[in-house]
């Protein structure tokens, strides 16, 4: 009898429970319709909403202003619910479509501090856009209206969206054979090649050059010799110092700001890295003869094949920071050479797309 009396008082317990639980519940939902239909939600949204839902995204719905496509995306393939806030967010606040919204935010695309507009949809679909840097493209873009989208992603991979010598960084000599150093990415004051070769003097200048490079310009020059063309070295590797006192007597005689648009600051010159090279023709006395030789001619459609691209060229200034240099070559390795050269970048814009 007793046990029997214990077995009722429990059951009643967990019934009045239960119906408590599920009175909780009822009002809480009811609760929620009152608040969603407030914002201007329609009966069927709600409906959606509550099957479609938990209670902490309703809780998120209820934190934003009535959207009409809501359905749109709750629909949406590529829904995801821990993103719900970033899309209500955006709907609100731009004119995108939901295709767009979602596409932006499952890829991390979203930075607080832009403002999404079309123009911001055309520079994440560019080819060369660096995600770190949607923001700097923006900024840039913004201040450079004028500018096609192609322009402001080249120039900000370039760091031209950068005063020269500002915000720079140090090499990163881990990228070996492939490190970029330019005016915003510099040498120590220390760093020496550790494989310095002296170069014979058949190829020219008798200081030195890094041994990879140097074998691989052996071989270029002696193709070249084949078909009757003769080049040779004129500045190989140049220490830091030997660097400040060029940069120093070029500012000495024209001025900082003509020097500094051909000549690198030391530690900023990438003759430092043993991998660069001017050259000259034979029969010429300067530099600047060279892009009107044969010697020359001849380069610009091979080097790429011995691991050497032009590395200032014609009509880039602007993102390389230096004068059109038909003399100067950079080793890079056949592979990383020949896709520079193919694919038309600058090695400034091709190390910031695909090397760093
Ligand atoms: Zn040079």
């Amino acid at each position: 009898m007793k046990k029997i009396l214990i077995v009722i008082l429990i059951a009643t317990a967990v019934s009045v429970l239960f119906l408590l639980k599920f009175k909780d519940e009822e009002t809480t939902k009811v609760f929620k319709q009152d608040e969603l239909s407030k914002i201007g939600y329609n009966i069927d949204e709600i409906n959606l909403i509550n099957s479609t839902l938990d209670q902490s995204s309703i809780n998120i719905i209820l934190e934003h202003q009535y959207i009409n496509n809501l359905k749109d995306i709750l629909d949406n393939p590529d829904f995801k619910k821990e993103n719900l806030d970033s899309y209500l967010e955006l709907m609100n606040n731009t004119d995108l479509n939901v295709q767009e919204i979602i596409y932006i935010i499952n890829n991390d695309y979203y930075v607080t501090g832009i403002t999404y507009n079309d123009k911001v949809v055309e520079i994440i679909k560019n080819k060369y856009c660096i995600k770190d840097y949607l923001k700097r493209y923006v900024n840039y873009y913004n201040k450079n209206t004028d500018l096609d989208i192609n322009k402001v992603i080249s120039n900000v991979n370039a760091n031209l969206d950068y005063e020269y010598y500002t915000n720079t960084s140090s090499v990163d000599l881990s990228k070996g054979n492939l490190v970029l150093v330019n005016k915003y990415y510099k040498l120590d004051k220390n760093y020496v090649p550790d494989d310095l070769v002296t170069i014979e003097s058949k190829y020219g200048n008798t200081r030195q050059m890094k041994k990879e490079a140097y074998e691989a310009f052996k071989i270029m020059f002696e193709a070249a010799k084949k078909d009757g063309l003769h080049f040779y070295i004129a500045s190989p590797y140049r220490s830091y110092s030997y660097q400040q006192t060029l940069y120093n007597n070029y500012v000495k005689s024209d001025g900082k700001k003509n020097a500094d648009t051909y000549s690198a600051r030391p530690g900023y010159s990438e003759h430092q890295t043993g991998l660069a090279v001017d050259l000259m023709a034979t029969g010429t006395t300067t530099l600047n003869e060279f892009g009107g030789t044969k010697e020359y001619e001849w380069l610009i459609k091979n080097a790429h094949k011995y691991g050497f691209i032009l590395r200032y060229p014609k009509d880039k200034e602007d993102i390389t920071g230096y004068i059109y240099e038909p003399w100067h070559y950079r080793y890079l390795g056949v592979d990383i050479a020949t896709k520079v050269y193919e694919s038309g970048l600058t090695y400034d814009e091709y190390y910031a797309y695909y090397i760093r």
